[in-house]
């Protein structure tokens, strides 16, 4: 049959918590063509350890690249016109491998992993000086950050100390591991990772933009296991998958973009401009607020970070970063532990059923509390329960447990700013829901305003990835980014109500704090 000629397109692999997606998209257009997705196994080995299998990450992305190029197949698609790569992926993240081996020397420990809480306290005590750590990297010590997880490695994992001292060991995040695997591995992978991934390791100075040493000897972390650092925009290597891998339609393309997931989000969101900002709703939920060439230090408990920097020769720019731990993994978690639900998206019927939480109130600190508290004592708690509360009302609690964390956020995102947001760019999985969005403009006051390709974290790694040099399929210039069409929601329910329901929550806070001592 005749192919369909579109012009060049690009391809984007999402690696995230929950999931791996691969998608791709028309560089002229920016148009999803065809997408494919796996979800990823999680890992709870004891009480607060969250762990996912490297390999099994690996072989989702080649799952992913393989169903996808077969769905493009069907659709007339020459896979050929697939022009360059780029990966967006869960950030900080932390696996260990052997370079000899192409092996994982131990599972990947997850971000919201928590097994590092005596790591962070034994550090904590020989801190030189308040401001070194967040002066260097922006972020405060915490057990979310890459460097806690390597020296948990190193001082527990026989097979890492041994192959550090071999010089066999490489430490990366995903998309380290990913780029070093797809570009060939053992056989000459590139060990690499970007400005946004590793300014969340806590051993980037995002001034200098270099692995720094003084951290590295801080948290005795041998510089000689770390990533090379790139820009998010350039080639890093071409892929090479050795053989009959199934991912290898793509053999020989260029892997040109690199970005952490919420960076991405931002990119894919056109979030260029200083004060433009972004919520993703995912396993977590990540606001971003672009602040342009300058480094802002939040006073009220957010991060900063290095938002991007597209191309070798291109300024950096940095963002202002409210996180939160637990947003969808609290509807993962009714539907794995609890049984409430059978999917993610049967919640919103569940919630629509009541349309109130009827007093009740779900703080999902599963993991401590993130920003604006940074509170690791802290444990969920469901509270104002009553003869009549139900399912449906934990489910609504729960929904609106996700709204009322974006408010404390972007109100610290506010008095930071000084410039109030005048509406909110929202993107990521859990947007799907729309009683979830009606609640948020509710709970947030202003509106809530959602593209109507909600891939925008696979759509900036794919920006990135088709406008890097040597790649130039994708332009970047204001002019030309299309007009993105969008779906909006308005708040409904008066300021005073919004108010009295936020300051209940507020209540509901303080009581899950100090659970953990
Ligand atoms: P990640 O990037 O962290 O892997 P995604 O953006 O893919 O996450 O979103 C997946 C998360 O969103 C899961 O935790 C899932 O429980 C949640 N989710 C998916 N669909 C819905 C829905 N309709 N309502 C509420 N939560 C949802």
């Amino acid at each position: 049959a005749k192919k369909a000629v579109l012009g060049p397109l690009v391809g984007a692999v999402d690696q995230g918590t929950s999931s791996t997606r691969f998608l791709v998209f028309n560089s002229k257009t920016a148009e999803l063509l065809s997408h494919h997705q796996v979800e990823i196994k999680q890992e709870f080995p004891r009480e607060g350890w969250v762990e996912q299998d490297p390999k099994e990450i690996l072989m989702s992305v080649y799952e992913c690249i393989e169903k996808t190029c077969e769905k493009l197949e069907q659709l007339n698609i020459d896979i050929s016109n697939i022009k360059a790569i780029g990966v967006s992926n869960q950030r900080e993240t932390t696996v260990v491998w052997d370079k000899i081996t192409g092996e994982p020397l131990y599972n990947a420990v997850v971000w919201l992993d928590l097994r590092t809480q005596s790591t962070v306290d034994n550090l904590s005590k020989r801190i030189p000086g308040n401001n070194f750590l967040k002066s260097k990297t922006g972020l405060p010590l915490s057990t979310y950050f890459s460097a806690v997880k390597v020296r948990w490695l190193l001082d527990n994992v026989k097979e890492v100390q041994r192959a550090v001292e071999e010089d066999r060991a490489l430490f990366g995040t995903i998309d380290s591991w990913l780029i070093w695997c797809l570009t060939g591995g053992t056989n000459g992978g590139v060990h690499c990772t970007d400005v946004t991934n590793a300014s969340r390791t806590m051993l980037f100075n995002i001034h200098s933009l270099e692995w720094d040493k003084e951290l590295c000897e801080f948290f005795e972390i041998p510089m000689k296991i770390l990533p090379n650092v790139r820009s998010s925009s350039e080639i890093y290597g071409l892929m090479n998958l050795k053989v009959n891998c199934k991912a290898g339609a793509l053999e020989g393309v260029p892997i040109s973009g690199c970005l952490g997931d919420q960076s991405a989000a931002l990119v894919g969101q056109m979030c260029f401009r200083d004060g433009q900002a972004k919520n993703t709703y995912g396993t977590g939920c990540f606001l971003l607020c672009n602040t342009g060439r300058k480094c802002v230090f939040s006073e009220h408990g957010l991060l900063t970070t290095v938002a991007y920097k597209l191309g070798r020769d291109k300024p950096v720019y940095y963002a202002l970063e409210g996180s939160v731990a637990i947003a969808g993994a609290v509807i993962r978690w009714l539907r794995d532990n609890l049984g409430i639900i059978n999917s993610s998206d049967e919640i919103e019927k569940l919630a629509k059923e009541v349309g109130t939480s009827y007093g009740c109130y779900f703080v999902p600190a599963f993991s401590g509390l993130y920003a604006p508290y940074w509170e690791p004592s802290a444990r969920g708690i469901i509270c104002g329960l009553t003869q009549f509360t139900n399912k449906c009302h934990i489910a609504f609690a729960a929904l609106e447990a996700v709204c009322f964390q974006t408010r404390e956020i972007l109100d610290a995102m506010n008095r930071d700013c000084g410039i109030p947001l005048s509406h909110l760019q929202v993107d990521g999985g859990m947007t799907n829901n729309k009683i979830l969005m009606q609640l948020q403009a509710d709970i947030l006051y202003i509106p809530v305003v959602k593209p109507s390709m909600p891939e925008t974290t696979a759509l900036g790694a794919a920006m990135a990835a088709g406008a890097a040099e040597g790649v130039g399929v994708w332009s970047l210039e204001p002019e030309d980014l299309s007009a993105v069409t969008v779906e909006r929601f308005e708040p409904q329910i008066n300021a005073e109500e919004s108010e009295i329901r936020f300051s209940t929550w507020k209540k509901a806070v303080m009581k899950s704090m100090g659970w953990v001592t």
